[in-house]
């Protein structure tokens, strides 16, 4: 009965481990975090719960990089550009061709043609077909690949297989985490420890406030054996009848994008971001458990649907399903301050922005916890509310975030100051020596009002 309760016996935990920096975490914003403040000085310690990095990026089987342009200018540079340019160099990343984004050719429609299928373009316009944008298409393996040896370089000490499960607070600081491993509980203690769990973890344990929001719920999956070829060919050249067989599917599937498949860099695999289950918690084991079972069945039906129906899908067969559950939004911060949907629609310039997305800017406030003292988050938990997380909380700026505070962990240590009282001026003149677009030179377009619209 879910009333029942037990005492549990008061236990004494071995501390395992000590650094400056504990991230907690080990997806998008937690290696650009830990990285980030390991390059600036600091000794670092990442725990992840899982037996590898990359977290919805590579476990998730998130396979685009994406919200990290204004027009054409490139806004999340970075540790973003330094993955992309590794994976690249494994023939594991596509980006479009810079020619091709460019405003005398991103509207054609052979260009719409030639990267649809990749999911290379701006979905955040309304115009038909969206143009083309900067975004990257990737493997997972590539990014856990690039993000080991990025860690490694930056001697970041890595613990997979750590569960978080209680925070150490002493006089209103934390002063380390506890995780769940094999070997039972184990302390891992830090002068500053960085939240980027996705959901919140670690803040919430330490008493910093939050809302809870939910949003839906994917299990994503890819497929082989599909002649990607023969299915766009058959798209673009059987339109009626391509839109009667995709509009079946998409019954089928039950909830999703326009494009319910997209390419990878490998050759005949495709990831279908579907399909969308709304209602559900990402933090309820029920509902968790019921995501995954509901999830796979569709794709089964959907599966067998498009053998016997979809040009180039009649060898399909499942590769694999994300082995980490599709959630995007759990519980948010309510920082120092909390970004608003205008903040981002309007692309608000704020004077402590220390960090991009596509068009918008994010203050060094919303990173941080006003209850909890050395604590700092990044990701897709930040401080924002659900309308402005639900389109802010893509892959590149969670790594945008990741890096920022890295250094802000760093600086503080540096000074012997608190992390809320790092100048965030210093940041941002830290984020652009190591290459990172922290906006403190606000685009043309900022703090247009009228955007909100
Ligand atoms: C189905 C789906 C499709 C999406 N599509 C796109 C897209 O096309 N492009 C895009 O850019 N973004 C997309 N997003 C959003 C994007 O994937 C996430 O917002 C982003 O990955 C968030 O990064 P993060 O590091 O904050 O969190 P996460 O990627 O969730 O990483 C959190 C990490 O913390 C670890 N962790 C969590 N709890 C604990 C614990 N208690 N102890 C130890 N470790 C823990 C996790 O295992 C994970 O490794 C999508 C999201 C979903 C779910």
């Amino acid at each position: 009965m879910a009333s029942d309760t037990i005492t549990e016996q008061g236990r004494h935990t071995p501390i395992v481990d000590r650094s400056d920096v504990v991230v907690v975490g080990g997806g998008p914003a937690g290696i650009s975090a830990a990285i980030s403040a390991a390059r600036n000085g600091a000794t670092v310690t990442l725990l992840e719960r899982y037996p590898y990095l990359g977290g919805l990026a590579s476990g998730g089987m998130v396979l685009i990089l994406d919200d990290m342009h204004n027009d054409t200018e490139i806004t999340v540079t970075g540790l973003c550009a330094e993955m992309i340019d590794r994976m690249k160099s494994m023939d594991l990343c596509v980006t479009p061709d810079e020619p091709d984004r460019m405003p005398d050719r991103r509207d054609l429609p052979e260009m719409w043609r030639k990267y649809a299928r990749w999911g290379l373009f701006d979905f955040h316009t309304q115009k038909m077909p969206h143009p083309i944008c900067y975004a990257a298409a990737f493997d997972p393996d590539g990014y856990k690949r690039a993000a080991y040896a990025m860690t490694g370089d930056a001697r970041v000490k890595l613990r997979l297989h750590s569960w978080f499960a209680d925070t150490i607070v002493d006089d209103g600081a934390i002063r380390g985490v506890i995780c769940q491993t094999k070997q039972g509980r184990q302390a891992i203690m830090g002068d500053v420890v960085i939240d980027t769990t996705g959901d919140l973890d670690v803040a919430a344990s330490a008493g910093a406030a939050f809302q809870e929001a939910s949003f839906i719920l994917t299990t994503v999956s890819r497929w082989g054996g599909v002649d990607t070829d023969k299915a766009e060919e058959f798209q673009f050249g059987e339109p009626e009848t391509f839109n009667k067989l995709d509009h079946e599917a998409k019954r089928i599937i039950g909830g999703s994008w326009a494009y319910w498949w997209l390419k990878t860099p490998l050759p005949g695999v495709v990831w279908l971001n579907c399909p969308h289950m709304p209602k559900l918690n990402g933090l309820h084991v029920a509902d968790l458990t019921a995501a995954e079972l509901e999830g796979r069945a569709r794709i089964d039906r959907l599966l067998d649907f498009a053998r016997q129906n979809m040009p180039g899908f009649e060898n399909a067969y499942i590769v694999d399903f994300a082995p980490q559950t599709g959630v995007r939004t759990t519980r948010l911060l309510e920082g120092e301050y909390v970004v608003t949907k205008e903040d981002v629609m309007q692309r608000r310039y704020f004077e402590d922005t220390v960090c991009r997305g596509r068009d918008y800017y994010t203050p060094y406030r919303a990173l941080l916890p006003r209850e909890v003292d050395q604590l700092l988050v990044a990701g897709r938990h930040y401080s924002a509310t659900p309308q402005a997380q639900k389109t802010s909380r893509e892959i590149p700026p969670c790594m945008a975030q990741g890096e920022a505070v890295g250094i802000a962990a760093a600086l503080a240590l540096d000074a012997g100051t608190s992390v809320r009282q790092v100048d965030h001026t210093a940041i941002q003149r830290r984020m652009r020596a190591q290459g990172a677009d922290p906006g403190d030179r606000p685009s043309a377009n900022a703090s247009f009002p009228e955007a909100a619209e």
